[in-house]
């Protein structure tokens, strides 16, 4: 049997997806009108787990807490593709007005991950229908993207062992861009990004008697101050690194010197390398300066996302297919990297694969109280995700 054109065969992908697109939205505006913070998606993997089931599907719940892996096997192929999807929503009040809007107070899907989680899902019930592909392929969908570390629960909890994949692939919408629009690039593609907490410990007293207090206001002017010359003096200026002190807290009188300051932010990093350095440095500096008070400083670093790095050649093969089915015209090969962090990251550090951004259209922006993922994009996303498959699992290899 001739194997059929790429660019056909994409085409077919596509007006399959368009086919079940109303089946994959009704199931994405249920997830939306249902949100649940990161770690607490019991009722969107469940949910989830139901549909793949519902497809003949192997299912494998509570993979990093709220984590399901689902598992196709399709002919006697040993490789594996692993798709990733994450389900948490964020702590806003929506403000869309929608039918399918928030039925819970405070919470919301305010970064498209219910579109990510259905478009993942539409995959899945697009493979298991067609297996036109010889191996096995890994659905992870993944909770707490949102800075909760859900990326890191699943592999802490053998998510790479237990489901071994050759390659990795993830997606997340973009608003502002075009519907059936896609953008991708090689080598370092997002920030990594870690939030820090400084802790001085000095001894509280009288506000006009600092000779009995070991003040931690005037240590943490100093550090905050010190601190500075970390990207200034430590970092090479081939290196990118953001370094800000977001949040100084001590105190409530005008007449008490308080016993503690706390000190607060953020660092970005195009390498994880030089997000080691500032932590190093970080530590040293908050321990020493302290000390030199007579205080004392806990550092509390946590890297929460490391930087996203796409495999070269991945990278070219995802947006080969992206190519093949809307055209090199509505593919950018070559996006310069974003400031944000997404934790799909960890798992591009221990599997070669790449992550592409789809339009969502003229939407609000991410995180913005009236943001709503666009259902229209539901059929390139999940011909992609199901093309990539048949692309890496080729029949009859
Ligand atoms: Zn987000
Ligand atoms: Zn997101």
């Amino acid at each position: 049997m001739p194997t059929e054109a790429p660019k056909e065969a994409a085409l077919e992908a596509l007006e399959r997806a368009r086919q079940f697109q109303p089946e994959i939205a009704a199931i994405r505006r249920d997830i939306h009108a249902n949100p649940e913070l990161g770690m607490e998606e019991y009722r969107t993997a469940e949910l989830v787990a139901r549909k793949l089931e519902e497809w003949g599907i192997e299912v494998h719940r509570g993979v990093g807490k709220t984590g399901v892996v689902g598992v196709l096997r399709s002919g006697n192929g040993d490789s594996a593709v692993g798709l990733r999807a994450d389900m948490d929503a964020l702590p806003i009040q929506e403000a869309t007005g929608l039918p399918h809007a928030s039925t819970r107070p405070g919470l919301m899907h305010a970064c498209g991950h219910d579109g990510h989680t259905a478009t993942l899902l539409g995959a899945a019930k697009y493979l298991a229908e067609t297996r036109n592909f010889n191996g096995t392929v890994n659905f992870i969908f993944q909770p707490a993207e949102e800075g909760l570390g859900g990326a890191e629960a699943m592999l802490k909890d053998g998510l790479f062992e237990r489901f071994p994949c050759n390659y990795v692939y993830g997606m997340h919408n973009r608003p502002g861009l075009d519907v059936g629009k896609f953008i991708i690039g090689k080598g370092v593609r997002m920030a990594g990004g870690a939030f820090f907490d400084i802790t001085i410990t000095g001894r509280g007293a009288h506000g006009a008697r600092p000779q009995e207090s070991i003040d931690p206001v005037v240590v943490a002017c100093h550090l905050g101050a010190a601190l500075q010359s970390v990207v200034a003096r430590n970092i090479s200026a081939n290196d990118q690194a953001v370094l800000s002190i977001t949040k100084i807290q001590a105190g409530d009188a005008y007449n008490v010197i308080p016993e503690r300051a706390v000190m607060s932010g953020t660092a970005r990093t195009l390498k994880r390398e030089v997000m080691e350095t500032i932590e190093q440095r970080m530590k040293q500096l908050s321990v020493n300066i302290a000390e030199g008070f007579g205080a004392t400083a806990e550092v509390d670093f946590r890297f929460l996302f490391a930087p996203l790095v796409n495999d070269d050649a991945e990278a070219e093969v995802y947006g080969d297919a992206a190519a093949e089915l809307v055209g090199e015209e509505n593919l950018n090969r070559n996006a310069a990297p974003a400031a944000a962090s997404e934790d799909f990251s960890f798992m591009l550090e221990r599997v070669p694969g790449a992550h592409i951004n789809f339009g969502n259209g003229a939407s609000a922006a991410v995180h913005n109280d009236r943001y709503d993922f666009n259902d229209d994009s539901i059929p390139y996303a999940v011909a992609l995700f199901s093309r990539i498959v048949e692309k890496k699992l080729p029949k009859g290899a």
